[in-house]
């Protein structure tokens, strides 16, 4: 007898034991997905652990239901590994890691059915009221139900459906039984058409019925050509093949066969037949430092810090295609959506269908595909996005994390990952490379490189002979009117200039804070906490200024407290508002908008971004996604609008966001044969973020940034971890808060090595009617950390009480507060 470990994909701590049964034994094996009763239901789990047991141990278990994996494990060995590590170090339930890993195509799913019992049947009179009464009146009419589709027809929600049938299940009014529903994604099957006459014997067939029967004649001519067809393809030759070719069939002159079509999202591209570029010296130096690593890799991650359009794209392809030549596969992380149509195009032009992409903006029946062809070892190459860092890559030589600095890396929800990071130790658990590529590495991935904990390779030029953009300056102070408030003269003046010579311009507008601020008429400045250094947020009511680390309270100031000019309440400028502007300035331009508004559509980044590129668009205004990594040649200006809407968000990564946005933004400006300028209109001209994107000056940026962080005890020199409460009642999540914060303080050993700060509301205070509180925790090392939140959760596990009602989240190494 066999004991089955099984992670479920469940918000449960730990994986539950299940007896296998005999008649499963041969299938079911480690990384196999399972079908497990789980109270009145049945769920999906990946089998974790086999141990062989005692008869009487196993009695008292559950079987498991059914294996689901036909042939062989979903989940490889490496990948149970990963996955592992990922909920350990996350402090996240493995069966939920599990699910974010897999493509949700792989999910079976069951929904309890209900229907009426004989007691209720028997005497409609004595039903409950209310929706109670309707909901048993459906199921009298209309026959067993499954949950989902009655509380649809009731109009309900189907959490609220959950719970009445609850209460009348328990009454004895209905009987529910989980059912299997059919998979959403399935294998696709197309029908093929083959001949299987001898071509001679076609021939002589061809002629006989050609009078009689064109349609069948015209089928044989195709077929004789080439004796395999799809039969839609044969359709669209032969309109009327379908009839012809089951006459054919019934003649035995072809067979008729249902075979797997994979929706492969890979155009039919020349694979490997485009020539490649020679080399700069700078890229080839780099191309053959991470060669060495290939050849014998050591574990050291590599970081290729390239200015923008050095050519990190063409040193990344060098490495795979050395990889792929040792036999190996290769993974290549892109950081958003509307990056990977650009960055899959390039790479399947060199690679071709060895290629497998995977990103939520495909189907689910595509992912599905996509991952399967990997899997199978159809496919050696994986592009996508940060849940790709888990595709099913046997005998994997190369990680590519591209942009690795982007914030988009990291989950914001459970499983709370950061790709990049969940790609370095994959790179150390199965001995692959792994080269983190950016033109502004975050701060803590220079920290390491410059104390050798990584390899540093650098490209310091653009490949073009063009320099890198000119970046100016504009100081809104001097360009008070109100008319400039948006768009400055010298901007206006700018934008004007280009549309003349027909090139076109990029407006950014940065609108990542939602929280309003204050911020100095005169000097600029905008108030921060003492303790934190995050901005102060700005909370009307009351007019006080409030630290979402800390909780610090202050009122409102007046006046400057530095240079006592007049303060201005910011609320932000929309890209509405600056599309209105412009529109009005430039009548005859043609605008393009790309925010979250515009983007909404599956397809709807690649098709503004392809009208930009064929020039039917003269100015794209955009948030940070008109920011990366796009390569428009005929783009010379960039503007950026309101630059200090990045000061006001309450982050100690706020100055570091800012200057990777400035320095992303500009490195789109020329690009092709004209050189580029830069615009920035701010009220801080003097911030360092600003002054060192202008002198493209990465490193003197990070020389200063680094001192702030090891003065105010931030990443990397302290390990962060966020826990938030969230809850229904505006009291309880706080109160819990206040409460967890003496369990952590109780716990501390070490008061310079462990620190918790808060509660303090979190900067979105309120979210889908749940009031939310936060807590941060500052550790020396990770392991403390780690062992800290453990102790403390345990104490919390014996007083559950005093949770009630709170949702508990927690976010190791977090990057967005
Ligand atoms: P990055 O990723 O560093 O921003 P890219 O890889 O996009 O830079 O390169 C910028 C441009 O230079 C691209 O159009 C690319 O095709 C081209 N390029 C890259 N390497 C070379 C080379 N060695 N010779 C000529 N062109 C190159
Ligand atoms: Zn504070």
């Amino acid at each position: 007898m066999t004991i089955a470990n099984v992670a479920l994909e469940q918000p449960l701590a730990t994986p539950l034991d299940y007896r296998v049964p005999e008649s499963l034994s041969a299938a079911c094996q480690l990384g196999q997905r399972v079908l497990v009763p789980l109270g009145s239901r049945q769920v999906q789990g990946y089998v974790v652990g086999l141990t062989p047991s005692h008869e009487v141990e196993v009695e008292a278990l559950k079987p498991i239901v059914d294996v689901l994996d036909d042939d062989a494990p979903l989940l490889t060995p490496a990948l149970l590994t990963l996955t592992r590590w990922v909920a350990d170090y996350y402090m996240c339930p493995w069966g939920l890691v599990l699910k974010a890993a897999v493509p949700q195509g792989f999910r079976v799913r069951s929904e309890a059915v209900y229907r009426l019992t004989p007691q209720a049947q028997a005497d409609p009179s004595a039903w409950p009221g209310g929706r109670a009464a309707s909901a048993l009146q459906l199921l009298a009419e209309q026959g067993p139900q499954r949950r989902g589709e009655l509380a649809r027809k009731l109009g309900v929600e189907v959490k609220e459906i959950g719970s009445l049938l609850r209460r009348l299940e328990t009454q004895g009014w209905v009987a529910g039984e989980q059912q299997r529903q059919a998979p959403k994604v399935r294998q696709r099957m197309v029908a093929m058409v083959r001949l299987t006459l001898p071509p001679e014997e076609a021939e002589t067939l061809r002629q006989e019925v050609a009078s009689r029967a064109p349609k069948q004649a015209d089928v044989l001519v195709h077929l004789i050509e080439q004796p395999l067809w799809e039969l839609a393809d044969l359709q669209a030759l032969v309109p009327g093949a379908r009839a012809a070719v089951q006459r054919l069939v019934q003649r035995g002159a072809v067979a008729m066969e249902q075979v797997e079509k994979m929706r492969s999202v890979i155009p039919k591209a020349n694979g490997g037949h485009d020539a490649l570029p020679r080399l700069t010296a700078a890229q080839q130096h780099a191309f053959q430092q991470i060669e060495v690593k290939l050849a014998a890799p050591d574990g050291v991650p590599v970081l290729l810090l390239g200015v923008t359009g050095s050519g990190k794209t063409e040193v990344y392809m060098r490495a795979i295609d050395t990889a792929l030549k040792q036999d190996k596969t290769a993974l290549v992380l892109v950081s958003e959506i509307s990056l990977t149509a650009q960055a899959t195009e390039r790479f399947t032009m060199r690679f071709g269908d060895r290629i497998a992409v995977l990103h939520s903006g495909l189907s689910a029946g595509e992912r599905f595909d996509e991952w399967r062809r990997l899997a199978r070892g159809e496919a050696h190459i994986a592009i996508g996005a940060r849940s790709a860092v888990f595709a099913p890559l046997p005998n994997l030589g190369l990680i590519i994390v591209d942009e690795e600095h982007d914030t988009s890396y990291k989950q914001e929800e459970a499983p709370r990952y950061h790709a990049r990071d969940v790609a370095i130790v994959r790179a150390q658990q199965e001995r692959a490379v792994v080269v983190l590529g950016s033109a502004t590495p975050a701060l803590e991935t220079f920290h390491h490189a410059s104390r050798g904990k990584y390899l540093h390779l650098a490209l310091p030029k653009r490949v073009s002979e063009q320099p890198l953009p000119k970046i100016m300056i504009i100081d809104q102070r001097v360009h008070a009117t109100p008319n400039e408030r948006v768009i400055s003269t010298p901007l206006r003046h700018a934008i004007a200039d280009r549309l003349e010579r027909g090139e076109q311009c990029l407006i950014l507008i940065n609108r990542r804070g939602y929280s309003a601020y204050l911020q100095c008429r005169e000097c600029g400045d905008v108030p921060h906490c003492a303790h934190c250094s995050v901005s102060l947020t700005y909370h009307a009511r009351g007019r006080t200024l409030k630290c979402h680390y800390c909780d610090y309270t202050q009122p409102a100031p007046a006046a400057c407290p530095v240079c006592h000019g007049p303060v201005l309440h910011h609320y932000g400028v929309g890209t509405q508002q600056v599309e209105d502007v412009l529109r009005a300035l430039f009548p005859e331009a043609r605008l393009g908008r790309m925010d979250r508004d515009t983007t909404r559509g599956k397809a709807a980044h690649e098709r503004i971004l392809r009208s930009f590129g064929a020039h039917e668009v003269d100015i794209l205004i955009g948030t940070q996604m008109i920011a990366k990594g796009h390569d428009f040649p005929n783009i010379t200006l960039v503007g950026v609008v309101s630059a200090d809407g990045a000061l006001s968000i309450p982050d100690f990564r706020a100055p570091e966001r800012l200057f990777q946005l400035l320095t992303q933004v500009a490195g789109r400006a020329g690009r092709g044969t004209r050189p580029g300028e830069v615009l920035i209109q701010t009220f801080r001209p003097d911030y360092e973020s600003m002054t060192f994107a202008r002198e493209h000056d990465f490193l003197g940026f990070f020389q200063h940034e680094i001192q702030n962080r090891r003065l105010l005890l931030y990443p990397p020199y302290m390990r962060l971890a966020k826990v938030l409460l969230d809850s229904p009642d505006p009291e309880r999540a706080q109160t819990a808060g206040e409460w967890l914060a003496g369990q952590l303080t109780r716990h501390i050993t070490e008061p310079q090595r462990l620190e918790v700060l808060g509660p303090a509301e979190a900067p979105l205070a309120k979210l889908q009617n749940r009031y939310r509180w936060h807590l941060m925790l500052k550790a020396a090392t990770s392991r403390e950390l780690h062992h800290w939140l453990q102790q403390t959760l345990d104490t919390v596990q014996q007083d559950r009480q005093q949770l009630r009602n709170v949702r508990m989240s927690i976010d190791i190494d977090p990057v967005l507060f």
